[in-house]
């Protein structure tokens, strides 16, 4: 029995096709600059996001960490939602890396905070605080399960930041899926933001990478922070080649997000199991009434052949990718059915 992987739109393995294009790809150093590969997909993505220029870099995090210390000065504050990846997931790169201090706001369902919420949140430099450097949108909304956060409302909480002074990163590590479900050209998605982190080692199926975009001068500032972040490769070609085809796969992320509505739906057959239609890739869902926690849940899954993560006390995310297919679903579907009977 193979183990179907629902943990993370992360554990794909790259095509042939990606690997072919890894071992011919055209490299140079491309700490000088002068990998055609990595200078070609870099222009691709900033092209993808309405962007003027993009930088490759190794995680999501990393891009995430360089906006960060990009857009802001040491002992500023951060605003972001208390359930922001950036803040919740990133050893805490904020203080650490940035010497920058978050003030967390409970976005809710809404996932981004309203301008009301960015006003109050906002602190004014004196002489006694620090004043705020930077607003951090997510979108999809990884911990609120793969919310697709619709553009106007990254456009309220974006101008409300901007009237004071504020700008905006948003943290788009699953940016194409939110473009795919809510039928928005990235570029118009982008228009109110300074910069954007996508991942292409997520939906899209790349092996490793993802990219940083904003324009042309806060890119060519941001590359002498990917190297002191230790993130300046040389001949990075190799992995930036199946980053290519990887931009290639937006169109096809409306698979995953159909292959997770169906996996909603028959999680919600499951006597004791309970999650919400899902937006694009991520589905939540909640075991209380099966009298199992996530972790029970997870576990006797894994026995049994799905894997998943538990994201709460009776709450577990699965996700949806490349590597999964509609019947991989059904057959995960089945073996979930008789570990809840079972239990
Ligand atoms: C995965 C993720 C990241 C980080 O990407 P890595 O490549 O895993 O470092 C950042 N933000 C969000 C919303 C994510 O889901």
């Amino acid at each position: 029995m193979t183990t179907i992987d629902l943990r993370s739109d992360t554990v794909t393995r790259p095509s042939d096709e990606m690997r072919d294009a890894a071992r011919d790809a055209a490299v140079g150093d491309d700490v000088y600059a002068d990998d055609p590969t990595v200078n070609e997909l870099e222009a691709g993505a900033a092209d993808l996001v309405g962007m003027e220029a993009a930088l490759y870099v190794p995680s999501g995090t990393m891009g995430n960490q360089i906006a960060v210390r990009m857009h802001t000065d040491r002992g500023q504050e951060l605003l972001c939602d208390e359930q922001a990846h950036v803040y919740k997931w990133e050893l805490g790169g904020i203080p650490q890396l940035s010497g920058v201090q978050p003030r967390i706001l409970d976005c809710g369902d809404r996932c981004v905070p309203t301008p009301e919420q960015v006003r109050d949140g906002y602190v004014e430099e004196d002489l006694h605080r620090p004043g705020t450097g930077l607003l951090c949108l997510e979108n999809t909304h990884n911990s609120r399960g793969g919310v697709a956060v619709p553009t106007d409302h990254l456009d309220e909480a974006a101008a409300a930041a901007h009237d004071l002074g504020v700008p905006v990163h948003l943290d788009g590590a699953r940016f194409c899926n939110a473009c795919v479900a809510l039928d928005t050209e990235p570029a118009e998605m982008t228009e109110h933001v300074d910069s954007v982190m996508f991942c292409l080692s997520k939906g899209l199926g790349a092996p490793v990478g993802s990219m940083l975009a904003g324009d042309a001068d806060f890119i060519r500032r941001a590359r002498r922070v990917r190297k002191l972040f230790g993130g300046a490769m040389r001949q990075a070609g190799m992995i930036a080649a199946p980053g290519l085809l990887a931009l290639e796969n937006v169109d096809r992320l409306a698979e995953d997000h159909a292959n997770a509505a169906r996996l909603a739906e028959g999680l919600n057959e499951i006597e004791g199991l309970s999650a919400p239609a899902p937006d694009t890739n991520i589905v939540m869902v909640d075991s209380e009434a099966a009298g199992m926690t996530g972790e029970e849940l997870s576990a006797a899954c894994k026995d049994a052949g799905v894997s998943f993560s538990a994201f709460g006390e009776y709450t577990c995310r699965l996700c949806t990718h490349l590597d999964v297919d509609g019947d991989d679903v059904a057959e995960a579907l089945d073996r979930i059915a008789s570990v809840v009977d079972e239990a």
